[in-house]
């Protein structure tokens, strides 16, 4: 298997005279990118519906042997991806970022091969024999955000290909680069349509969703988008899977030990610099160790390094953009003018280049203020100070949406308990945000509908048919 360089890699998915892509620690230019036209997004759904049938009709097994071999492909092209990931989305090589991201690629890849999808015996009494089958659905279309620009295509492209779905995938115009790489080393196994790239901002998006000739779609985005996504789709009615926005909270117990959990709640919050729909974004800590879990926290975060991602020794990055710099600086102003403490960070050196805004930690916050109740999707955290846990779990579930929630206590029993009362799809107890492919994941309220990951994922990208007789 042959292996891409960074330059082979770039030069086979830029466009010459397209949209400037720029890296957004250092302003440099990475490359261009054309967007699709209209005509462009029905020629890639109209490919990808032609090549739909053939590929529903070759065996499980031979799907599933593809999707390895498209992991072998990203391990092979491992390095040159994880480079352009972080020239491109900001994230540094190390930490739980680029590498980690690619490495996830794979792995992904090869756990939805190997997950079973079995037929279920539904009743077998001597008179009926009713047998429930999960069959493909047709040409799924794939619209994927710029946080985990890789992962997350993946997510959604891996199970819909399993079970014999093809797919179109829109990256994020902030990630474009990223998503045709992926593309483009996937494609180097797969065979011709059953993976198709559109790119292009949220019109094409809009193109993709309002097709008569997409069956489902997979979206993993915004509340806004996603209720648009819903109006799109009305007079088609396609299967959709919604992974929205989020605004976790985390719980922490009064028997919990300050020094223990800093690290945990640190990754918590701050994977990626915080631009990861299910990270903690606000934290309720309990008034009897409040202090000294601000004062932990704060000593972890302020010894790990953010800068270039290139940059080997850097584990945080700058933020992707410049609309969501816009959003965290505003809500960490709004906390600010309101008062509240500010522990560490919040103070961005605008003479430097880059999106960098720095790891920030506010205390002695309002339960109402913005940056609490906003979601900041960035490396800004707030942690408010509660009396009484029926405060904490009412305020963590009084927001329109539910994505991921965090328990965090010595007694697991108790810390159950509390989980058990949080409007989330999931909670996890003495960390956060932590995805297995094994595990489902999705989200209630507002944080959208559908689930991903384990056999309830593959179910999710087909059609159930019931086999009577
Ligand atoms: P974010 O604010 O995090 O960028 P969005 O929901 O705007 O989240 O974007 C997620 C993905 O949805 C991107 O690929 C974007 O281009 C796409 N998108 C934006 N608007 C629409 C739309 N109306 N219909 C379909 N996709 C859209």
């Amino acid at each position: 298997m042959s292996t891409l360089t960074i330059d082979s890699l770039v030069a086979a998915i830029t466009t010459p005279g397209g949209r400037e892509v720029h890296d957004p620690a250092t302003e440099a230019l990475i490359g261009t990118v054309a967007d699709s036209t209209p005509a462009e997004v029905a020629a890639a759904i109209a490919a990808a519906r032609a090549a739909q049938p053939s590929w529903a009709a070759r065996s499980d097994d031979e799907r599933r042997t593809l999707l390895h071999q498209a992991a072998d492909a990203i391990e092979a092209n491992a390095e040159a991806l994880a480079e352009l990931l972080s020239r491109e989305q900001g994230k540094p090589l190390n930490g739980p970022n680029a590498r980690f991201e690619v490495g996830g690629c794979a792995a992904w890849l090869r756990a939805t091969a190997e997950t079973p999808v079995p037929t279920e015996v539904l009743v077998d009494d001597g008179t009926t024999h009713a047998e429930l089958h999960y069959r493909p659905i047709g040409v799924v279309g794939a619209i994927t955000p710029w946080n985990w620009p890789m992962l997350i295509a993946v997510w959604q492209i891996a199970p819909s290909l399993r079970m014999g779905n093809t797919v179109v995938n829109k990256p994020s115009e902030y990630t474009t680069l990223s998503g045709l790489a992926l593309i483009h080393v996937l494609n180097t196994v797969l065979p011709a349509g059953v993976l198709v790239p559109v790119t292009g901002a949220g019109d094409v998006g809009a193109a993709i969703t309002a097709s008569a000739d997409v069956d489902k779609i997979m979206f993993t985005g915004s509340t806004k988008t996603g209720k648009k996504i819903v109006e799109t789709t009305a007079s088609n009615l396609p299967r959709i899977t919604l992974e929205l926005g989020g605004n976790d909270a985390g719980i922490v117990l009064p028997d919990a030990d300050p020094k223990a959990i800093a690290e945990g709640l640190f990754w918590g919050a701050f994977i990626n610099t915080g631009q990861t729909c299910a990270a903690m974004k606000r934290l309720y800590v309990h008034d009897s160790i409040y202090d000294e879990v601000v004062d932990a926290l704060a000593a972890f975060a302020a010894n790990v390094p953010m800068g270039v991602g290139l940059d080997e020794q850097n584990v945080l990055g700058p933020l992707q953009n410049k609309m969501q710099y816009g959003v965290v600086d505003r809500l960490v102003e709004a906390a600010k003018a309101s008062g509240a403490r500010v522990v560490l960070g919040g103070d961005p050196d605008t003479s430097k280049p880059g999106n960098f805004y720095p790891t920030t930690i506010v205390a002695d916050i309002d339960p109402q203020n913005p940056l609490v109740v906003e979601e900041q999707f960035g490396p800004a955290l707030p942690v408010i100070r509660y009396h009484d846990v029926e405060d904490a779990i009412a305020q963590a579930n009084a927001l329109e949406v539910g994505l991921g929630g965090s328990v965090w206590s010595a007694d697991r029993d108790r810390a159950r308990e509390v989980a058990a009362r949080i409007q989330a799809g999931t909670v996890w107890i003495n960390s956060h945000g932590g995805v297995d492919p094994r595990i489902p994941f999705g989200g209630v309220k507002g944080s959208g509908y559908g689930l991903e990951f384990g056999v309830e994922g593959l179910k999710g990208v087909a059609v159930p048919q019931v086999v009577n007789g």
